[in-house]
Formats: structure tokens, sequence, C-alpha cells
């Protein structure tokens, strides 16, 4: 068994490191406070050829492994979480598009992307009332002629208020999975407007939002991205590789907090008791069995292996690892783990999401009981 990243592997993983430690790591305190979303610095970020990294070369993307992802989205959620969640659902856009789409949607919506002609990609599956139950959504698209015309609403949609793409889920071949097809929408579509923004407890730099479709219109035929009643399985399969996205971005977000914790016990006194010693040497260890489960879940994607329920695994554990790991970090730097002094207290506040986004906790583990009843 060969455990080490590959040279490419690493050149990306510098990279990414480099571009966040310079121009991320920096502002990310100050973006939250502001909730500024980044888009000049995610423009660049793409320029440097580093989002829709799996997108093969052929199209225009940089044609790199699911694990140079992986450790990208580490890099950066370690700088700035809510940059890694909007570089993470961009990059799945990409690789969606990649996959499903024709040649005259790559050059109208994937180059730009990949390119940072776009600040973003979104992604937009939930609706109110279907969240983990993504089949029963109610957002419709009707055919006249060559015009779709969708009515509904999508909540909860990260970038959306600076996407160029969105990717969207609408129902127009009756109940059920089967009645589910994928389309993308312009923001300039006529009848398309992003709604209220949320106001959540971290990812604060990240935008978050309702869309509205009141007989919005798009020219059907350029715009499918699955047959009439195919996107269900669009969706299941863009999010399986999500899952591995947000759990680098936990896994990050509990690296940095290690690191600030190592930094302010140093300043606080320098030695540990006996319990605190168990305590860190256990956060650190459930930390690299998380980044194990992650980096195998990535290969086994590389090697076109099953890998959902890898997927499933590593985002359950990662995603409640970095929660517990982030709680016991500011447990153990006390009353200044609770104030701004340490980035800690912004670290747990951007972690929970992660174990909600993407499919619950709850829903992995569906996903992986029925793997392994399958089996
Ligand atoms: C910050 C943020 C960003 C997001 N970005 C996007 C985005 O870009 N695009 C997008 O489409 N969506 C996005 N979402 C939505 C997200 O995917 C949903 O919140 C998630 O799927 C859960 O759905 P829900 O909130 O409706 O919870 P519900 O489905 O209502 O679940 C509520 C609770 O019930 C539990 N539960 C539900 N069903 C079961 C079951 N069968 N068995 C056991 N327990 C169950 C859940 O685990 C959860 O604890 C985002 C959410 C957040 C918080």
């Amino acid at each position: 068994m060969d455990f080490r990243i590959s040279p490419a592997e690493q050149d990306i993983q510098t990279r990414a490191r480099r571009f966040a430690r310079e121009h991320i790591a920096p502002h990310a305190a100050q973006w939250e406070r502001e909730e500024h979303f980044p888009a000049e610095t995610l423009r660049a970020y793409a320029q440097e050829g580093l989002v829709g990294l799996t997108v093969p070369k052929e199209l225009g993307g940089p044609g790199a492994s699911t694990v140079a992802y992986a450790l990208s989205i580490m890099e950066l959620a370690q700088a700035c979480s809510a940059t890694a969640v909007t570089v993470a659902v961009s990059s799945m856009v990409a690789e969606v598009l990649s996959r499903f789409a024709t040649p005259e949607q790559h050059q109208r919506f994937l180059s730009p992307l990949l390119k940072g002609d776009f600040f973003a990609g979104s992604f937009a599956l939930s609706e109110p009332g279907a969240g983990s139950d993504a089949a029963s959504l109610r957002t419709s698209m009707q055919i006249d002629g060559d015009t779709g015309i969708i009515n509904g609403e999508k909540t909860w949609i990260s970038s959306g208020t600076h996407a160029g793409v969105f990717v969207v889920w609408v129902r127009d071949n009756g109940e059920g999975s089967r009645g589910i097809s994928t389309v993308l929408v312009s923001p300039e579509d006529p009848g398309f407007s992003v709604g209220r923004k949320e106001d959540k407890m971290g990812l604060r730099a990240s935008s978050t939002v309702s869309l509205h479709f009141g007989d919005c219109r798009i020219p059907v035929n350029e715009r499918r991205l699955s047959q009439q009643g195919g996107g269900f399985r669009i969706a299941m399969t863009a999010l399986d590789g999500g899952r591995i996205g947000v759990s680098s971005q936990a896994w990050g977000i509990a690296k940095a907090a290690m690191t600030a914790l190592r930094q302010g016990l140093q300043e606080q006194r320098g030695s540990l008791i006996g319990e605190e010693r168990a305590m860190i040497a256990q956060m650190e260890t459930e930390l690299q069995a998380a980044y194990g489960l992650i980096l195998r879940a990535a290969w086994l994607k590389d090697h076109k292996k099953p890998f959902s329920s890898q997927a499933a695994m590593a985002k359950a554990y990662a995603t409640e690892t970095a929660n517990r790991v982030c709680q016991q970090a500011v447990t153990l730097l006390g009353e200044e783990g609770c104030t701004q002094l340490y980035p800690i207290e912004r670290l747990l506040r951007d972690c929970k999401v992660t174990t909600i986004y993407e499919g619950t906790s709850e829903v992995q583990r569906i996903v992986i009981a029925r793997s392994l009843m399958r089996a």
C-alpha cells in the first residue's frame, strides 16, 4: 500500500496552500465580520487554475485527481472555511458540467467558471420542505415550444448572490425521483431573482440565499443537462463527490483549530496536565483517522471504484470529529477560547453546518447502512 501523494498532487497542494496563506488567511476574520463575499479573490484563485480541479484537460480543466482536490480544499479551509465552501460548490458544479453538459454548454457555462469570468457556480437542489428528502422537490418546469417555464423556490443556496450559472433541479415529469430533471439557469434569465440572505451562525463570508423562479423562461433545449426525468441521478452522483469536498473542508477547519490551540497553550502556560494531554492526543488521532477516510474515498473515486459509502463515512466522521475538536479546543483554552483572541470561536461556528449540508450525518448513516445491507 502506497500512502504517498504524487508529485502532481503535491504541486496542487502547495499552490493552494501558498494562495490561501498569502491572499485569504490574512483577511478571513474581517470578511467574516463584514459578511464580505470575496469575489475578486475567488476570481484570482480560479485564474490560478485551482477551481474545478477534476475537470479533464480536454475540456479546459486542470485534469487533477480527486485526492489533489481534497488536499486543496483542506488548505483553503485552514485559511477561511467560507472561501473553501464557495470553491467546493463551484468545483462540484464544474464537475457536473464536465460530465453531463454538451460542448455548447461547456463553452457557455463551464469555461467562464474555470477561468474566473464567473465568480462562482451554484447547486440549487434544496427547497422549503425538501432538504434531506430531495426527491419531494416541487419547483416545476412546464414546456411551451422551445421554452421551459420554471416556477418555485429554492432555499439555502450557496453563492446565489454571485453565481454565473445555477444547476437547478425541477419537476417536469410527474411525481417521485423519476419526475426530476436538471437544467442550467443564468442569472439574466427573465423571471429569475435572488431572495432572502440567511443570517447564519458561521460561514458568514459565504452567501446563502433563496432563489425565486416566477415564470422564469429558459431556452429549454439549450439548457437541459439531463434527459427528462433523469435529473435525480445527477444530483446523487454529484453529492457523492461533493461529500469528499465537505469532509475536506471540515478537516481543514479542525486542523486550523489544532494549530491555534497549540499556539494558545504555548502562550498561556507552555505545559499540559495529564488529562489535557489525553484529550489533545485523542483529538489528533481522530483528525488523522478522518484524513485517512477522506483520502481513501477520494482515491476510490479516482480509480473509478464504488465510493458512495466511503464518502458518506468520511463526511459523517470528519464533520463530527471537526465539531468535537473545535469544542474541545475552546474548552482547553478556557475563557480566552471563547474570545476573538484566537480564531477558534469562529472555527467552531463555521464547523456546525458541515454536519448538515450535502446530507446530514443521519442521511450519511442511511447511505452507509443501505450499502452494507446490499453487500
Ligand atoms: C450553510 C448552508 C448552505 C447550504 N447550501 C446549499 C446549496 O448550495 N445547495 C442546496 O441545494 N442546498 C444547500 N443547503 C441545504 C442543505 O443541503 C440542507 O439543509 C440539508 O440537506 C438538510 O435539509 P433540511 O435543512 O431541510 O433538514 P431536514 O431534511 O428537514 O432534516 C431535519 C433533521 O431531520 C433529520 N432527518 C431527516 N430525514 C431523516 C431520516 N430519514 N432519518 C433520520 N433523520 C432524518 C436530519 O438529519 C436533520 O437532523 C445548505 C444548507 C446550509 C445550512
